[in-house]
């Protein structure tokens, strides 16, 4: 599904909150964050191809922006309009992406392996550095990648996802270094299982195999990882939460999760 870069809706602009972008806000873990971020008082600007879901996310306060993360031009049009409104960003939350597909390298799907690389890996850096001279405006700028636990475990059939999480991973530990001296903080949030529409997408709209990766446990909920998001941006400005792994208590690795058979969501 490709954006259209014109579509902007809704009008606040305010110079006194802090600016927070977030990337793939249109459900799950950006729609969650960028919310709490509202209620913490930031100036919301949210980001993803469907429009109209990011519309209700914004609410009148925030402000909604076409984006699609896998193409440069909606990248640069979605940064210029923030330039134009803010002039500055204070908090870039670096969400937008997910899964494509489970199969064994030796069945790898190209569309997948590049639509996950697109959208985890190469769409993050062109955010980041296209936001980068704004976050350098911002008194303390603040970036969080939300990376995955599949940043640094790997599992079976999971390759393609696992490699671009490890890479979002060097990215973010190579930020730290190169902006070693900035006001800018990297913090990194590295989910385990967390219900939202992840697994339906990567399972290509396949709902049912979807549920089943969340059967017999209790997942994560996008409102938990919303609140360690604003716990790390809520620390006093010289301190950088540099990571954080949350997974439900029920997962100690990505494939090894304890389920209760016959209880969904014990
Ligand atoms: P989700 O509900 O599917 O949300 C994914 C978001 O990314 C949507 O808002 C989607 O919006 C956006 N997105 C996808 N492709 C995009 C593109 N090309 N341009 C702009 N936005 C795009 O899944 P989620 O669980 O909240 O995932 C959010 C992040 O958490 C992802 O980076 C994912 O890898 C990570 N994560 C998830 C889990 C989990 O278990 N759920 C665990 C660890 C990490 P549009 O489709 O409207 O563009």
């Amino acid at each position: 599904m490709k954006a259209s870069t014109a579509s902007i809706v809704g009008g606040a602009t305010t110079t006194k909150s802090p600016v927070a972008v977030v990337t793939g806000a249109s459900s799950g873990i950006g729609a969650a964050t960028a919310i709490e971020l509202g209620r913490h008082g930031y100036q919301i600007v949210v980001g993803a191809r469907r429009i109209d879901r990011l519309q209700r996310v914004a609410g009148e306060d925030g402000v909604a922006l076409s984006l699609d993360v896998t193409n440069e031009q909606s990248v640069k049009e979605f940064v210029a309009e923030i330039a134009k409104r803010f002039g500055r960003v204070d908090l870039l939350v670096n969400n937008a992406g997910g899964a494509l597909g489970m199969g064994p390298i030796a069945q790898a799907s190209d569309d997948d392996w590049i639509g996950m690389w697109q959208t985890n890996v190469l769409g993050l850096m062109w955010v980041t550095r296209a936001c980068l001279p704004l976050l350098r405006k911002a008194k303390h700028g603040h970036i969080v990648n939300i990376s995955s636990v599949a940043g640094f475990e790997t599992y079976a059939g999971g390759a393609g996802y696992t490699a671009a999480k490890h890479a979002v991973r060097a990215i973010t530990r190579t930020l730290r270094l190169e902006l070693n001296g900035e006001p800018i903080r990297i913090t990194e949030v590295a989910p385990g299982l967390v219900e939202t529409e992840f697994s339906i997408v990567r399972f290509h709209g396949d709902r049912k195999a979807a549920k089943a990766v969340y059967e017999g446990l209790k997942p994560l909920t996008a409102e938990d990882i919303a609140d360690c998001v604003v716990w790390a941006v809520t620390r006093p400005p010289h301190v950088d939460i540099d990571e954080i792994v949350v997974r439900p208590v029920a997962q100690a690795t990505t494939w090894k999760v304890a389920r209760k058979p016959g209880r969904p969501k014990a």
